[in-house]
Formats: C-alpha cells, sequence, structure tokens
C-alpha cells in the first residue's frame, strides 16, 4: 500500500471540517494530490480523447466540483462514450502497479460492492444528484463503509484488475441522476469528465 503520511495527515485535518460539496477553498488546497496532465498511455490507441487543455477538475453542477483523475499516477487508456465493444460509461486510468485512488470531490460513500463486471466498486454521492463509481479495485480500507463521509482527496482504495479487467486500472464514472430509481447507480445518466468545463 503507498499511502502517503503527509497525505493522510492533511486529510486527517481537513476530514474536520469536512462538507458534502466541494468549493474552490477545498480544490486550492488539494489540488497537489492530483495529476497535473494526463497522458495517453505510450502505445495505446485510445477513442475519444479530450481534446482541450487538461485541468485537474471539472465542474459538474454550480455547486460540485470533482477531480477528472482521482488517482495518485496514470495514464488514460480509454476514453468516454462509443468505442468497438459498446458505450464505454467512464475513463481508464492506467497505472502498471496499484497506486491510490483519491475520492473525486467531498462526498458521502453510497455503495461498497463487488460486481462481474466492474469488480469492487465504491460508488459515492455528492450532493446535487452528482456522483463518483471507481472500479476494477484492489483493496478498500475497513472504514470505506455506505454512509462514510469522505473528504476530498481522501485515498480510499487501491487500483486493481478485479470484475472484467485485462489490465490494471481504475475506471471512473461521474453519474448524474435521482439514485431512487428501480436500478439504482445503473439507472443514472453518465457524464464525461473530460468533457466538463475546467472547475471555477
Ligand atoms: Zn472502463
Amino acid at each position: 500500500m503507498r499511502f502517503g503520511y503527509a497525505l493522510g495527515l492533511i486529510v486527517t485535518l481537513l476530514s474536520a471540517c469536512a462538507s458534502s460539496t466541494t468549493d474552490s477553498d477545498d480544490i486550492r488546497e488539494m489540488a497537489f494530490a492530483f495529476p497535473t496532465r494526463l497522458d495517453v498511455c505510450a502505445g495505446m490507441r485510445v477513442s475519444n480523447q479530450p481534446r482541450d487543455r487538461y485541468s485537474q477538475f471539472a465542474q459538474i453542477t454550480d455547486r460540485v466540483a470533482l477531480a477528472r483523475a482521482p488517482v495518485e499516477t496514470g495514464c488514460l487508456s480509454s476514453g468516454f462514450g462509443k468505442r468497438r465493444s459498446g458505450f464505454h460509461k467512464g475513463i481508464d486510468l492506467h497505472h502498471r502497479t496499484a497506486v491510490d485512488i483519491y475520492a473525486a470531490g467531498n462526498g458521502v460513500v453510497m455503495e461498497v460492492t463487488k460486481h462481474r463486471d466492474y469488480g469492487r466498486t465504491i460508488l459515492i454521492s455528492h450532493g446535487d444528484d452528482v456522483f463518483t463509481r471507481y472500479a476494477h479495485i484492489e483493496w478498500i480500507p475497513p472504514r470505506i463503509q455506505p454512509g462514510y463521509q469522505v473528504s476530498l482527496g481522501e485515498p480510499i482504495a487501491t487500483t486493481g484488475h478485479t470484475g472484467n479487467a485485462r489490465a490494471r486500472h481504475l475506471h471512473y464514472e461521474i453519474l448524474f441522476g435521482d439514485y431512487n430509481n428501480p436500478a439504482k447507480s445503473f439507472g443514472l445518466t453518465p457524464i464525461d469528465v473530460l468533457a466538463a468545463p475546467p472547475a471555477n
């Protein structure tokens, strides 16, 4: 496990004032935790690559901003949208060894599950009907349970290749809609995090 002690300390201090949405002060304080650029993985053909300049945070609603690449490090191995085998509801962030996955924004853990295709997953609610899903996880610390309040940049898991994944990567989704539908998180609408406008 590669949890940074310095980051852990800051997260502990910040968690005292955790809120369910993420404001610009939160972003300024935690921006260092996220990659400052997102390259396409060397030797990989990636469809739906982002065309615009990369910024660390995307503004999803007026009150919810989220990290575009909530990992310690990694490259883009698949973009959002139509691809040869159907529709990709998120982006894939690959790194050959296990790295920390961070909460993309302040929020509350909704689901910690095991799924045939997604493998071990976490779903976080960020308010304003916005959710993030993290899939193919290897390891989840015991405190990460439904109802747990996470802070932006808090380590919540490590990358793996559980479920239907050929190589180790984080499959990361941003979802929007009413969770109280018959299909729960699978009834929400996926959003392209790389196409969303930069955070205010
Ligand atoms: Zn994926």
